[in-house]
Parts: C-alpha cells; sequence; structure tokens
C-alpha cells in the first residue's frame, strides 16, 4: 500500500514536547508531551519519513548554545530510534532572517532543504506545529496543514483561523493522530 504522506513535518517545541520558556539551552528541560510516542506511533502508518523542522533563534541571541542544542537533538533522535521511529533529520533556523527562502519558517528553506536530501515531494507532505509560522509555511508549500492548541496554539488560534488556510485544527498530537483520517481523501 503506497503510504498517505511523502513526509510529516514536525515542529518542536509546543508540538512534540514543552514549550516552557520560550527556548531550551538544557537537556534536562526537554520534556516530550506524555502523549508525544503514542501518537507519533499512529501518524508512522501514514509516512515512512519524519523530520523535525524547529526555530531556533536563540542561538543567535546567545540564549542557546550550540552544544546544548547538539545535545538534545542527540537525546530526541535516540527516543526515536528506541522506538523505531523513522526520524530522517532535525532541522533549525539558527537566525531571525523572515525571507521566503530563509530557513527560518516561516521561510522555506529547511523544507528545500529536506526535500533535496531526501526526495520529498512537498505538495503530499503534512505540517504539525503550534505556530502560526508552521501554518504559513505549510501553505505556501501546498502541505497538508495540521494546527495544534499545545504550546503557543491557543494564542495564535484566532490569527491561524482568520489567515491561514489549515486541514485540521487538534488539541495535541495524539488527537491530530487520532482524527488525521478526516484529511485524507
Ligand atoms: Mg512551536
Amino acid at each position: 500500500m503506497k503510504l498517505k504522506f511523502d513526509a510529516i513535518f514536525l515542529d518542536r517545541d509546543g508540538t512534540i514536547s514543552h514549550d516552557p520558556y520560550g527556548y531550551i539551552n538544557d537537556v534536562k528541560d526537554y520534556d516530550f508531551f506524555d502523549f508525544t510516542f503514542e501518537a507519533l506511533e499512529l501518524l508512522h502508518q501514514y509516512s515512512d519519513k519524519f523530520f523535525i523542522v524547529t526555530n531556533q533563534s536563540g542561538l543567535s541571541t546567545g540564549k542557546i548554545d550550540i552544544d546544548n542544542l547538539e545535545s538534545i537533538h542527540a537525546y530526541i533522535n535516540d527516543e526515536f530510534r528506541k522506538r523505531k521511529l523513522p526520524l530522517k533529520n532535525i532541522y533549525f533556523a539558527d537566525n531571525y532572517d523572515e525571507d521566503y527562502f530563509s530557513m527560518r519558517k516561516p521561510g522555506i528553506g529547511m523544507f528545500q532543504k529536506a526535500s533535496e536530501e531526501f526526495n520529498i515531494n512537498l505538495e503530499n507532505s503534512l505540517m504539525i506545529g503550534d505556530s502560526i509560522v508552521d501554518m504559513q509555511v505549510g501553505n505556501r508549500l501546498k502541505m497538508k496543514t495540521i494546527f495544534l492548541l499545545t504550546g503557543m496554539g491557543n494564542d495564535y488560534l484566532n490569527d491561524v483561523q482568520s489567515t491561514c488556510d489549515v486541514d485540521l485544527v487538534s488539541n495535541n498530537l495524539l488527537e491530530a493522530a487520532k482524527d488525521i483520517r478526516l484529511i485524507l481523501q
């Protein structure tokens, strides 16, 4: 059976993990939501490629140290690998550039890179996130989009609903994984 999505792109903070301070600079402060892996097991039925795409502009302001970011991403990779979840790469944007092609969401840079490096058809992919920029970049690339109310989601909900084209709004990643059939045709 052909899998539904070429790839599922996940935002990091507020989507698969808590977002307590707006940035995280220590692996000890990095906590997955308790439902994240149950959700990812369900989502894995629809794609054999996951990517994480995360804005980490704290790198350019000194709030985040690159070694600490790498420790966090090594931890994330280990947790996916333990569960045989195919996390193909973690892309991060380290500055505040907001051009159309920039790495920082809603720039399309991280997605273009994934598309080139892993031969992904973005129009046949899904973006899941809790920020308006996640939905904006998904719209730019004609991806399917799921907006989550975890993290910053509640704060962005009105703006997202009035300015973005969102396929599904869910309370959290697990609910999204259970309701994903609503956006499959
Ligand atoms: Mg987020």
